[in-house]
């Protein structure tokens, strides 16, 4: 009876081992390994281009890299060749918009506008809980899209009247699991709260300043990210200097009366609260170019937008400079001060991410990061030294270089196959072919066929 029993205990165990066995043999199926083979990688964590590299991705992360003579592809790893190509980190957006419960299909389009330009990343810079569940869709694989840091609704002064109130609406946000604030309009007092609260439980805060906080009084509260350079202009202008004039769109209308002095001094305390910039040098020069709204949604990527988001930007430019405080003049002077303003704030080392602002202002999701990037470079940045911004730094923003923006062995497989050399030349981050996201391949034919499927849908409505 005794032995009995032991042999079925050891048929047991051998019935669990085949089990695992099959277990096991069934993951190695499941979980795709692909191989970038021969191909030269830009790390980003460094300027260097390092030539004829194996880049192996398991499990949705990058594993190993290396000389092509020293590494070993795995047996059923998917090949893609990387002969003479360029495989770099995937972009981050850092000043996006993915649309809400009302538009389903129109968010679901933006999300893989995104990634159809290597947009990896998106930090989605108002919402609802909407936005976090498209976030969780994204995360568990259940949805084509970037990675999603999603803000809270706007904090305005209508919604949050009071210290109280900034303190409530901080913690709330908080725990139904934001990624950080988006600010509007506060006073200065529910301003100075939001931001205590903020710092005491851990929650970043970012986007405009308060017309009554101010530069110098965001930068005292250490707000995390300025996004438009807002109020950059307002400080530059003395007060008594300002002579009753508005102050325009992002300081269009005061932008002749600003200080120079006074620009190291701005400089200064922007390194010294460690806060970032997000520029969206698109979003004045879209206003300031002298090209006809009708004419710029006549651009190749606006067939990807709804009609009536275009009619709103056609709207909305056509508007503004019927206004009596456009002054064409101050305008070209403000995209130049910009350029400026990113060229000093680079060189002095304060901290810039990419950002567009899209959709928004003609920018289609994805699209616009490209316009965006060529912009920078206008502004006197190298190609690499821009790409830094949208890579590397976005990573360092959300305190996770350990995750993406770079390519090493551990970073998630975020990455973006181009035909030709993007440092050489910005407008090569154009030249794909193909992206990867979260270890999903979308090589260009596939891209482009769901392209044309989202310019169909938005043909004729
Ligand atoms: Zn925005």
């Amino acid at each position: 009876m005794n032995s009995f029993r032991k042999i079925l205990g050891i048929l047991a165990f051998i019935l669990l081992f085949i089990n695992q066995l099959q277990a096991q043999e069934k993951d190695d199926i499941t979980a795709e390994v692909f191989v970038f083979k021969n191909v030269n990688v830009l790390p980003m964590d460094r300027e260097e281009v390092l030539e004829d590299h194996h880049v192996i991705v398991e499990n949705n992360r990058i594993t190993r890299l290396g000389p092509s003579a020293e590494i070993t592809i795995p047996q059923g790893a998917v090949e893609i060749e990387g002969r003479g190509r360029y495989l770099m980190p995937g972009l981050a957006e850092m000043h996006g918009h993915i649309p809400g419960e009302d538009q389903v299909q129109y968010a679901e389009d933006v999300l893989f506008l995104y990634i159809a330009n290597g947009v990896t990343t998106v930090r989605n810079m108002l919402g609802t809980k909407f936005q976090l569940q498209l976030r969780e869709r994204v995360r568990k694989g259940e949805l084509p899209g970037p990675t999603i840091f999603a803000a809270s609704p706007w904090l305005s002064q209508e919604a949050i009247p009071t210290p109280q109130a900034a303190d409530n609406a901080v913690r709330e946000y908080k725990s139904t699991g934001f990624d950080l604030l988006k600010i509007g309009s506060l006073e200065p007092e529910t301003y100075k709260q939001m931001a205590a609260t903020a710092h005491e439980i851990g929650m970043p805060f970012g986007g405009h300043i308060p017309e009554a906080v101010g530069l110098a009084g965001a930068l005292e509260a250490r707000q995390t990210s300025i996004d438009h350079y807002d109020r950059y202009v307002e400080f530059l202008v003395p007060e008594e200097a300002k002579q009753g004039r508005s102050n325009g769109f992002f300081g269009s209308g005061i932008i002749g009366l600003i200080d120079r002095e006074r620009i190291p001094l701005a400089i200064e305390k922007t390194l010294e609260a460690g806060t970032w910039n997000v520029p969206t040098l698109s979003l004045i020069e879209h206003l300031a170019n002298e090209e006809e709204a009708e004419e710029m949604i006549k651009r190749p990527e606006m067939k990807y937008m709804p009609k009536q988001v275009l009619d709103g930007w056609v709207k909305f430019k056509n508007d503004y400079v019927q206004r009596d405080d456009f002054q064409p003049d101050d305008t070209a002077k403000l995209v130049e001060f910009r350029r400026e303003l990113t060229k000093k704030l680079h060189d002095a080392g304060a901290n810039i991410v990419l950002g567009s602002d899209a959709p928004q202002f003609f920018n289609v999701p994805g699209f616009s990061i490209h316009h965006e990037l060529e912009m920078m470079v206008n502004s006197g940045l190298s190609p690499y030294e821009v790409l830094v911004t949208g890579t590397k730094n976005a990573a360092e923003y959300f305190a996770t270089p350990e995750e993406f923006g770079t390519i090493q062995p551990g970073r998630r497989a975020d990455l973006i196959l181009l035909n030709s050399n993007p440092i050489e030349d910005i407008s090569n981050v154009k030249d794909r072919a193909g992206v990867m996201v979260r270890g999903e391949w979308y090589p260009e034919e596939k891209i482009s066929e769901k392209l044309q499927e989202i310019e169909k849908r938005n043909r004729g409505n």
